[in-house]
């Protein structure tokens, strides 16, 4: 899947390094997007420049056969049991550093350093194919099972390190799914798409992952939503397509339980939506989804149903499927809520829906008490912001951030239901959020004020995060998505146009540019 989960690269986005501090292209004014699109070479496009930077995003099976141990704290890697001359396959590109014998434990062993900086450790061989200095492809056989060294069986142990200045090596079978492979695993079959994470971040710009893997795009402008989607999944985009509906609407997006993406577009006087006639296929047209309102978002629960949230003067109402792809419930009042309040969802690790609504002077929430179950009340969740964005760490925790006058806070999940306090972030002053989780399993999360684009991750895994960087200059708002091959892509509104930016490695992103050389709706 992902290959170049560079730690060097990481650190040297850590840095301050000059050349992070690309031309910020997301214009504030028209001005500057004339002459942002005016310099955009035609062959600067993802099609010329993502599909080079992913071709080795492939991770492999390493063999066929029974997980027979778990990596744990007495234990460095994972044991994948089968029979003595069982294939052996390298995880990932990368060149042979280690091919002996170790008598202290591995028997016959091969350790295989890739681009990314991690090593992958093989051990207990009967045979070793490659040597020292050879160059490795994904899925390459580099060996045969076997039980030499401390081994009661034949086995494969393998050991993956996050680099060479660690003492112990992290877990591969988080590793190989990060990257799409589950053991147990068949080499050489095809790596599915990661799925989305849903819900989906709402706003003025939704964008969401068809069930072939294209990211589709929503953007609200004065006279309606346009639309534009991936030609194929992680490639080039297509022409912008007006689809009317409602104008200056907040948009919310998700799939049906057969795949099916859903739009729903709210403003002050109507809402409305439409959906896709199959999966990754045309769209329905527009039809009436209810009244007006101030904000709006949409989840998956548990078993399939969409459900739907929307704010108002009188605080929030909710509506859902009543089955899976089926019929909709009416509208439901949630007992209150702060009023006009933007919303978000997010979802509990064990598909609890959490509902999330901030106001300029409040902030609640309120959830579900059991999946595709009742909910609570409304309870007290901080003090009123700006906007807000949900995300969960790579362990399930929840975690909240909101912005306000003095920048960005977050607040995570402690336990199932304990929360921390609110944590100042810095950043800026009242942007407009969005989050999206790394290709390793890290939270990334964007700001984007009217003059500034800001972005901060997590150092590691479920891990406090990194100072705040450069990102580009300022606009209406933001939202990130990930490619089916894992690599983030922002979308960025302003007066001028829509613009997105995407991950070409680890912790390396395109400059902002145009979508297909087209500025596309303005979003004020
Ligand atoms: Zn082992």
């Amino acid at each position: 899947m992902f290959p170049r989960i560079s730690r060097r690269a990481l650190t040297w986005v850590l840095a301050p390094a000059a050349a992070l501090l690309l031309p910020a292209l997301l214009p504030a004014a028209p001005a500057e997007a004339a002459r942002t699109a005016a310099v955009t070479p035609a062959a600067v496009t993802p099609a010329a420049m993502a599909p080079a930077a992913v071709t080795a995003a492939t991770a492999a099976c390493p063999a066929a056969g029974f997980v027979s141990q778990h990596f744990h704290s007495g234990h460095n890697g994972v044991d994948i049991a089968n029979a003595v001359g069982t294939p052996i396959h390298a995880v990932g590109d990368g060149e042979v550093t280690i091919s002996g014998y170790d008598n202290t434990g591995y028997g016959q062993w091969i350790r295989v350093l890739h681009p990314d900086g991690r090593i992958s450790e093989y051990g207990h061989m009967s045979r070793r194919d490659v040597s020292v200095g050879d160059r490795v492809v994904a899925g390459q056989q580099i060996a045969l099972m076997g039980s030499e060294g401390q081994s009661t069986g034949p086995h494969l142990h393998l050991r993956i390190w996050s680099d060479r200045s660690t003492s112990y090596g992290i877990d591969p079978e988080v590793h190989l799914a990060e990257r799409g492979v589950v053991l147990p695993c068949t080499p050489g079959a095809v790596q599915q798409p990661r799925p989305p994470v849903y819900p989906a971040e709402s706003g003025r710009v939704v964008s969401a992952r068809s069930a072939d893997g294209r990211l589709e795009l929503f953007a609200a402008g004065a006279r309606g939503i346009h639309h534009a989607w991936q030609q194929r999944a992680n490639g080039d985009w297509s022409e912008w397509e007006p689809l009317g509906g409602p104008g200056n609407a907040e948009l919310a997006i998700a799939p049906n339980a057969d795949g099916r993406l859903e739009l729903f577009a709210l403003n002050g006087n109507t809402f409305e939506h439409r959906w896709q006639l199959s999966p990754s296929g045309g769209w329905s047209g527009w039809e009436n989804f209810g009244g007006g309102g101030r904000d709006t978002a949409a989840g998956v629960n548990a078993d399939g149903r969409i459900e739907v949230y929307a704010s108002g003067p009188a605080g929030l109402f909710h509506r859902y499927q009543v089955a899976p792809n089926g019929g909709w419930s009416g509208w439901e009042s949630t007992g209150g809520g702060p009023a006009d309040s933007r919303v978000e969802l997010g979802k509990a690790p064990d598909g609890r829906l959490e509902a999330f609504a901030l106001n300029g002077t409040t902030f609640q929430h309120r959830y579900q008490t059991a999946p595709n179950g009742g909910w609570s009340a409304w309870a007290g969740f901080g003090e009123g912001g700006h906007d807000l964005t949900v995300d969960h760490n790579a362990d399930g925790r929840l975690e909240v951030f909101a912005s306000g006058p003095v920048g960005v806070f977050h607040k995570y999940q402690t336990g199932k239901s304990s929360w921390s306090g609110w944590e100042p972030m810095g950043g800026p002053a009242g942007s407009q959020l969005t989050s999206e989780r790394t290709p390793d399993g890290r939270v990334e999360v964007f700001a984007m004020n009217g003059t500034t684009a800001l972005h901060i991750w997590q150092t590691a895994v479920n891990a406090p995060y990194s100072e705040w960087a450069p990102f580009g200059t300022g606009g209406t708002e933001v939202v990130a998505a990930t490619n089916a091959d894992g690599r983030i892509e922002v979308f960025g509104t302003s007066h001028a146009g829509t613009f997105h930016k995407w991950q070409t490695g680890f912790a390396t992103w395109s400059e902002w540019l145009w979508l297909n050389n087209s500025a596309g709706p303005a979003v004020d």
